[in-house]
């Protein structure tokens, strides 16, 4: 197809995943190819990918290992079924992961997004204990304002309440516990936020645990609702109170895993092993749909019996191992060691909030947040008050658009906008990144700011 069809086509034909589609028909972007951190669309622009193609890529688009990879496994087969039968890069892989996972997990599952990855940590969790005969712990606990992917079960684990709230009468029901949001907190400091927030958790496990199968978690960071980071002691806080309370801890590292935030994982930063650990984004290098669930051999121990014990995990996905993915994931892994890409991200992201320091001083950016190279830029129309701009105006969407034209990606999330570029971006590409934002940050909101007093 030219050009021409393929726009005509595009708004004919797709229908794109978060997206309202007369956006899509104002401001249309379709993207040819991608070397680098740089994405090209057909007219042949160019746009640093700051958002990492959405929070996926790690080394670059084309990066010549993972490219080899998946070609060389092409050779020998694109995709066998793990119902049944291994593979052989699906047990290297497993292989691999148990290394780098915290100490206490054992077993990998198989699946093909985070979505997948959590719907699986959700039923692991839940059958476990129907499995040993505990027949009450049914329930789950989440965090307020968590996301977990977008299938029904994620959703209901989830709390994005511009996401979820159509769909209530539609997912289970679960237990809302608070998250400790530190922007627009009424408490003094971040020591006095988390220990209110274990507290209330405390609160509801004392008077729930008995029929509380699990809680899901976001390690560390909540992304899509709004890139909140955990204060210091509460992760772990959580890990204790599910040991006090006999509650399965459920992590979700899909996006936080694989270096984002300068530890391989992010339940690292406070030394915290879940039960359940789930892991999808970066594990390709942002190449192929691969996701996987972590658990102990306890939880598997409760699944292992004779068939007739009927304690089987009767859950799958056609494509779970995909050996294409598998591959690609193998040598995406390898570049960690032969790169040293966590001592890098480490470098790179003290370098990130040095720059990031300007960037806080505009105007209307009311907070920046950053843990690793996993950031979020919080506009507001006043800095003093906190008080947002309209929602209707869309100020971080706007902004993002002016970053488009200027030569850069990235999607908001409400008013935060989204820093997470790929962790091969050198100093320079970053400082570049980080200029184009800020420009557009000042030249939006300054304007948006205007149209409301006029
Ligand atoms: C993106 C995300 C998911 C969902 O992953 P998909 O691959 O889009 O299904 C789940 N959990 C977290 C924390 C995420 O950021």
């Amino acid at each position: 197809m030219n050009n021409e069809q393929l726009l005509e086509k595009s708004k004919e034909h797709l229908w794109l995943p978060f997206t309202q589609m007369t956006d899509y028909e104002r401001d249309p972007l379709i993207i040819e190819s991608g070397n680098g951190i740089r994405v090209k669309d057909i007219y042949g622009k160019e746009y640093l990918d700051g958002y990492s193609s959405l929070w996926l890529n790690i080394h670059g688009h084309q990066k010549k290992e993972i490219n080899d990879a998946i070609k060389g496994q092409l050779d020998s087969i694109a995709h066998s079924t793990l119902l049944g039968a291994a593979n052989v890069p699906a047990i290297e892989l497993a292989d691999k992961l148990i290394q780098l996972a915290p100490n206490n997990l054992k077993r990998v599952f198989y699946s093909d997004s985070g979505a997948t990855s959590v719907e699986i940590a959700i039923k692991m969790a839940f059958q476990y204990w129907q499995n040993k005969g505990v027949s009450k712990k049914k329930k789950f606990v989440t965090l307020t304002n968590g996301y977990h992917g977008d299938t029904v079960g994620a959703i209901s684990v989830g709390a994005v309440e511009l996401f979820h709230r159509v769909y209530g009468e539609l997912m289970f029901e679960t237990i809302k516990a608070p998250f400790p949001l530190v922007y627009r907190s009424p408490y003094e400091n971040e020591d006095e936020i988390c220990n209110h927030a274990l507290d209330e958790l405390k609160t509801i496990f004392e008077e729930n645990h008995e029929e509380i199968a699990g809680i899901t978690v976001e390690s560390m960071v909540q992304g899509a609702g709004g890139m909140h980071i955990m204060p210091k002691g509460y992760l772990k806080g959580v890990e204790q109170l599910c040991h006090e309370f006999d509650i399965l801890l459920i992590v979700d590292e899909v996006a936080t895993g694989f270096g984002r935030t300068g530890k391989m994982f992010a339940v690292e930063h406070e030394n915290v092993q879940p039960d359940i650990m789930t892991m999808a984004k970066g594990i390709t290098g942002g190449y192929l749909p691969i996701a996987a669930t972590l658990t102990t051999e306890k939880i598997f121990h409760a699944f292992y019996g004779e068939y007739h014990e009927l304690k089987t995990f009767f859950h799958g996905h056609s494509y779970t191992g995909n050996q294409l993915g598998c591959a690609a994931a193998l040598a995406n892994l390898k570049i960690y060691e032969e790169e040293n890409i966590i001592k890098q991200v480490q470098q790179k992201s003290d370098f990130v909030s040095q720059q990031l320091k300007e960037v806080a001083k505009l105007d209307h950016v009311g907070d920046v947040r950053q843990l690793g190279l996993m950031c979020g830029i919080e506009l507001v129309h006043n800095k003093e008050t906190k008080e947002p701009f309209p929602w209707e105006l869309r100020v971080a969407y706007e902004t993002t658009l002016d970053m488009r034209e200027r030569g850069m990606l990235t999607r908001p999330l409400g008013d935060i906008i989204v820093f997470m570029p790929p962790l091969a971006s050198s100093e320079s590409e970053l400082q570049e990144m980080i200029q184009i934002m800020k420009k557009s940050i000042e030249t939006t909101t300054t304007k948006l700011a205007l149209s409301i007093s006029n």
